[in-house]
């Protein structure tokens, strides 16, 4: 029974999966157009909504990941929805979707609903739907724990990034998501654009996936790296620092300034994506502007301090 209730959806998936690539091609088709758009990111410093760009309902909970440490605000964000959404209002909301954070397990997420007297009865919760990097899927899926039980929640699979994967490898990991959720509707898309699924025979074995035990946590850390930092001594700075801590840095974000204007600055581990041009005005934006200088990196094994001493150092003589 879902009658008179409000569906939320929940996106979840990896660090670095594509959730707001996707998301932001939804929105762009219409998809989504009329739903409460809740874009949670586990550092403070939020930038997924720059590439959200203009959707009319969104909100950030920055500070905090919603499966764990943030989610008392958002259960209260939940229940404002609800309460707007409830009256002369009621109709104008098709739903509410919430992108979690990469670190985030959707199932907390539902499970916390679930708990909450009044949420229970307004909300329904559809999805999962989760989101794997077809690249990184496979080796996700052999050694990350919150990995691995992010996709055993869903019932909504989608594989990003699939074009630069080779047909054998995709069907690998085709046949072990058939494996771990033989329920789950499965799905590629590239930058958001629908692709092909392949057909994936029963003779294509799933790999073999080991007892995981949970590792090292992935924690998030800010770096100050100055307003008017030098570009050039930062992107060398952080290219070296993935060769050489790649395993450990999982994503870096951040917004800086750059000759060319605002750049939005990201990477999924040892890659750094080309870096998007931000306009200067963030009225077209919805949500806080992201500080610019900047960035957050998220990973294993990091310590704060070390890894802004070494940029100190290095930007020291990036800047002779
Ligand atoms: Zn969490």
């Amino acid at each position: 029974m879902t009658a008179g209730r409000l569906p939320l959806t929940i996106l979840g998936g990896f660090l670095g999966a594509g959730k707001s690539t996707w998301l932001r091609h939804q929105l762009h088709e219409g998809i989504f157009a009329q739903h409460h758009i809740l874009v949670n990111e586990a550092a403070e410093t939020p930038v997924d909504n720059l590439l959200l760009g203009r959707a009319r309902r969104l909100d950030v909970l920055a500070g905090g990941c919603a499966c764990c440490v943030g989610k008392e605000a958002l259960l209260a964000k939940l229940r404002d929805i609800c309460n707007s959404a409830s009256g002369a209002r009621a109709g104008e909301l098709d739903g509410i979707l919430l992108e979690t954070s990469g670190l985030a397990d959707p199932l907390a997420i539902a499970d916390a609903i679930a708990r909450d007297p009044v949420l229970v009865r307004r909300l329904s919760v559809a999805g999962p739907i989760v989101l794997m990097d077809a690249n990184l899927g496979a080796e996700q899926l052999q050694t990350e724990p919150l990995a691995r039980a992010q996709i055993e929640t869903a019932t909504r699979v989608i594989l990003t990034k699939p074009d630069a994967v080779s047909p054998d490898a995709l069907a690998r990991l085709i046949a072990t998501l058939r494996q771990i959720i033989p329920g789950a509707e499965l799905s590629l898309a590239e930058r958001g654009v629908p692709r092909t699924l392949p057909d994936v025979g029963l003779e294509v074995p799933p790999l073999p996936l080991p007892v995981l035990a949970q590792g090292t946590p992935i924690l998030a850390h800010r770096l100050a790296i100055g307003a008017e930092g030098d570009w050039t001594a930062l992107s060398t700075w952080l290219s070296a620092l993935l060769v050489a801590r790649g395993e450990d840095v999982i994503r870096v974000k951040g917004v800086v300034r750059a000759p060319a204007g605002r750049l939005l600055l990201q990477s999924v581990r040892r890659t750094m994506q080309p870096p998007e041009i931000l306009p200067d005005d963030d009225g077209g934006f919805s949500g806080p502007s992201p500080q610019e200088g900047v960035i957050v990196l998220i990973g294993r094994n990091l310590e704060a301090d070390l890894l802004a001493r070494s940029w100190e150092r290095f930007g020291g003589v990036g800047a002779k």
